[in-house]
């Protein structure tokens, strides 16, 4: 049911200065910028093999990843994982116990559906499913 690690996603407070490192010394390519307005963040992917990093800026001082920094810095913020099937999965892990900060997937960058389920479940670890079709 889940495939491997999608990508892990980095809080930062400016993607245009992070790309900097990534694109000019590890010698990345960057994969585009988005904006996913009601997440109040822009992001952009970074392709790593078979995984990608995926750098989250805040659009607005209240927005998460703004609470994010303000709270701990910058720094690795989500994992997320791949699945096949996010309703199904989602449903099952439910049924577990599992906490989900998502009742329902939600369109996510790059036109992924995604649900995160909340740390208290994942020791302390916000988890991101995410299925791309
Ligand atoms: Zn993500």
């Amino acid at each position: 049911m889940i495939k491997k690690i999608d990508h892990i996603g980095i809080a930062v407070k400016s993607i245009e200065e992070a790309v900097k490192f990534y694109r000019d010394v590890l010698g990345l390519e960057i994969k585009g910028m988005e904006v996913v307005e009601e997440q109040k963040v822009k992001t952009t992917f970074i392709p790593v093999g078979d995984s990608e990093i995926e750098l989250l800026e805040s659009t607005s001082e209240d927005g998460p990843i703004a609470r994010f920094i303000e709270k701990r810095g910058e720094g690795i913020q989500h994992i997320a994982l791949q699945v096949d099937n996010i309703e199904k999965t989602l449903e099952e892990l439910k049924q577990m116990g599992v906490n989900f900060i998502d009742e329902l997937p939600r369109y996510g960058a790059g036109g992924a559906k995604i649900a995160f389920i909340h740390p208290k479940s994942t020791n302390g670890v916000l988890l991101e499913l995410c299925q791309r079709d």
